[in-house]
């Protein structure tokens, strides 16, 4: 365990835990819109900026991949963490202007208008939540971020349907933004993301007769796991 101080209040943390594991383990509000619990840290958004201690001098630092140390004292609400975070958001009001996330945030943040213009709105923040999650949970690496630049964007293979993608949706959970949509239509279900729709038939529960899962993401379990196929036959309400 370490000690350290997070805006006057002293704490103890495990060893390896980010500055913004410990802040929100104790309540402490830190904005930030790319980081999941599930998922390794990754500083895209960079509104989780802190400051810390060194040597006398305060320096900013993204808290969600900043380890904790003993005696670190960190400041997570001062003018220059404001000014940073306020100059994110406008950025992001540009790109995103219709975004009820980024709405609520500016609000909270004290943004009330953006200076940039951007011709191109998108409902992509670049979280790479997606990726990561597609990767790291999922086990698929459907998608990812392509291009650099202006031009990057989140991605399937070519832009087109995506031979690995099983049709699971974390992908849509996860986005902050719902830049990727889920959705079930009849015996379809129809995942759309910004440069690509995909459809996926789904698995029709032979008691109930409702369509529950989408058919690849079963196979892709069943090849898996060890378990029998005929599990899959009713939907989870009508299992025993
Ligand atoms: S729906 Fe496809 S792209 Fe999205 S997380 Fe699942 S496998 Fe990955």
């Amino acid at each position: 365990m370490v000690t350290l101080t997070i805006d006057g209040q002293q704490l103890q943390a495990e060893q390896g835990a980010t500055i913004l594991d410990v802040a929100r383990d104790n309540n402490i509000y830190i904005p930030s819109l790319c980081s999941h619990e599930e998922v390794t840290p990754y500083g895209a958004c960079r509104l989780c900026l802190v400051e810390v201690a060194e040597n006398g001098r305060e320096r900013l630092v993204t808290s969600c991949l900043y380890p904790v140390e003993e005696g670190l004292v960190v400041k997570t609400d001062s003018e220059r963490i404001a000014n940073n975070r306020r100059t994110i958001m406008e950025l992001l009001l540009a790109r995103c202007p219709d975004s009820e996330v980024i709405q609520d945030l500016v609000k909270r943040l004290g943004v009330d208008k953006t200076p940039f213009k951007l011709e191109d709105h998108q409902k992509c923040i670049l979280c790479a939540l997606c990726v990561r999650v597609c990767e790291e949970v999922v086990g698929v690496s459907a998608i990812s971020l392509v291009n650099r630049g202006v031009s990057r964007e989140m991605a399937t293979p070519f832009y087109g349907p995506s031979e690995t993608c099983i049709g699971c949706g974390s992908c849509a959970y996860v986005c902050p933004t719902e830049a990727i949509r889920v959705e079930d239509v009849g015996d379809t279900r129809i995942i759309s993301m910004p440069n690509c729709k995909m459809e996926f038939k789904l698995k029709k529960c032979k008691t109930c007769g409702n369509y529950w899962a989408p058919e690849k993401q079963l196979d892709y379990i069943i090849k898996k796991s060890d378990l029998a196929p005929e599990i899959f036959d009713n939907c989870p309400n009508c299992r025993d």
